[in-house]
């Protein structure tokens, strides 16, 4: 397929998860394809992001596992936890992540740049001190952790580093109240660290539904996370210990071993050489793409994070995917955005498909509404004060179910299947007509009255 003209047909800049995919694809469509990384096989999601984050949630579950058990009749006596057996096994399985990435792209016959790139123009990638030209170029680079500057706050860490540090932080400031500061207030609580979670509004999770996030407020505080709202730091203070000091604008001063800033993400541009090209920029910086993922620069296309949209890993792989198709499959193929799942990995878990009751309230829906809030089987044994809560947005004339949330164990899991129901358009009778599995929390979902 290779025009003789250029050295590639797609050169894609970033290994992460939308670039991996897009380049592998292309390739298996017969495009000669090239992908620059240079920092890590399988980007954020692989290395800083999604797996090293979950296993950290599973890991900090086990001090509650251990202390549920005594209703079961188990008895563990000296039960201790150790940081760096954590952190060494999670680092040994990110280097066989990154060693599959690699094997990835070299059996589906994409060239592996090492390097950072920039674009030199509209058809040139310069890595290092070598060129490349391209047919097509593919930006892919992801996102970087922000932090707001203010007195100190270079002693404030992010998600990126957070994952490695070398002692366990007894004490933790984790500040922001989006996905990756709640997951990691319950990641931190449950490792047995004293968890402060520090955030500007009167509510963290804006966005999700209200009811949700009420609820799942209650449940984290009995995790013994210390709930700080509309809070924010004004300054850091670092003592000659290296322990550090939270200035809080309500006159509070909260001492923490490590600050953690999980306060959004920004696109990944610096140094990329925009300048040298005519892709135009969103007003939050992202790049601007149409609905096919092309640029303004019309051999320039862009998936995943650097667009905006939905930061998850799912959809930057259906971007890629999309794009692949539409580029060398001669299919032009859009990705469908309505009704993404998703889960925030909290303790315990979010998920939800669909519309918050608040969104559908604001489309102009008449609504009907169910929910159940029940203590999970388990912990009826094990004593645990915990509940489950599950909630069905339903439109009332048609009957069709808008949306579906729940905060419980497994709620990834669950809401994963149930997408499939709402992306057919299920109504509550076909909820209500399906048979339950017994005994489980999901079943709870068919038997909503
Ligand atoms: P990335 O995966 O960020 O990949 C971009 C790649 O480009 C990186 O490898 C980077 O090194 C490289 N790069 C950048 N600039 C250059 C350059 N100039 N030259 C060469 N290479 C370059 N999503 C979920 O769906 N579920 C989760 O549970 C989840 N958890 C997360 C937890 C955390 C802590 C974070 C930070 C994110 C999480 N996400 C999760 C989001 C998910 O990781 C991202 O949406 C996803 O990785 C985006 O993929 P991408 O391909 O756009 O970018
Ligand atoms: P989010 O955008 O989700 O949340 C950022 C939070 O920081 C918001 O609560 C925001 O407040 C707050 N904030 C922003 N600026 C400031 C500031 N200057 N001072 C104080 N607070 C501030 O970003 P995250 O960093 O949590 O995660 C980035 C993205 O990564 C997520 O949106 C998600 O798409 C993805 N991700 C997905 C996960 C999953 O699928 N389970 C897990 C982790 C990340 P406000 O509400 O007021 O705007």
């Amino acid at each position: 397929m290779t025009s003789s003209k250029y050295d590639y047909d797609l050169f894609v800049i970033g290994a992460g998860s939308g670039g991996v995919r897009a380049s592998r694809m292309a390739a298996s469509f017969g495009a000669k394809v090239a992908i620059a990384e240079d920092r890590y096989m399988g980007g954020t999601c692989v290395n800083v992001g999604c797996v090293p984050k979950k296993l950290y949630v599973y890991g900090s579950h086990f001090g509650e596992d251990i202390a549920d058990g005594a209703g079961y009749g188990w008895q563990a006596s000296e039960v201790s936890f150790e940081w760096t057996t954590l952190r060494d096994n999670k680092k040994q399985e990110i280097s066989r992540l990154n060693g599959v990435y690699r094997n990835l792209l070299k059996n589906a016959g994409v060239k592996l740049i090492e390097g950072r790139a920039s674009l030199a123009d509209a058809h040139t990638v310069k890595v290092g001190k070598k060129k490349y030209t391209a047919e097509r170029i593919l930006i892919a680079t992801g996102g970087w952790p922000y932090i707001p500057e203010f007195p100190g706050s270079e002693h404030a860490i992010t998600s990126n580093e957070v994952f490695d540090l070398d002692k366990f932080p007894q004490r933790i400031i984790v500040v922001g109240g989006g996905y990756i500061a709640v997951e990691f207030a319950g990641i931190f609580a449950g490792l047995g660290a004293e968890t402060h979670l520090i955030y500007r509004r009167d509510l963290f999770l804006r966005g999700f539904d209200q009811d949700i996030r009420e609820f799942v407020r209650d449940e984290v505080a009995k995790k013994h996370v210390n709930l700080h709202f509309n809070t924010e730091i004004d300054k850091i203070e670092k003592l000659a210990t290296d322990a550090l000091v939270a200035h809080t604008n309500k006159g509070e001063q909260i001492a923490a071993d490590v600050i953690l800033y999980a306060t959004g993400r920004k696109p990944n541009l610096h140094g990329l050489g925009l300048e040298n090209v005519k892709v135009k920029l969103n007003g939050d910086g992202t790049i601007k793409v149409d609905d096919y993922f092309n640029s303004s620069e019309s051999s320039i296309y862009a998936v995943g994070d650097v667009i905006g949209g939905p930061e998850l890993t799912p959809v930057a792989l259906a971007e890629g995917m999309a794009l692949a198709k539409t580029l060398y499959l001669n299919q032009p193929t859009k990705v469908d955005y309505d009704n993404i799942p998703t889960a925030v990995f909290s303790q315990p878990n979010i998920a939800t498909v669909g519309l918050t009751e608040e969104q559908a309230h604001e489309r102009g829906y008449e609504l009907e509404i169910y929910k159940a809030s029940f203590r999970h089987l388990k912990h009826t044994l094990s004593g645990r004060d915990e509940r489950t809560m599950m909630k069905l947005v339903v439109e009332k004339d048609s009957q069709k179910v808008l949306g579906c949330h729940m905060v419980g164990a497994d709620a990834g899991e669950i809401i994963q299947g149930l997408a499939v129901a709402i992306k057919a358009g299920a109504t509550k009778a076909v909820f209500d007509s399906t048979i339950g599995i017994h005994p489980t929390a999901a079943e709870e979902f068919v038997t909503m009255r």
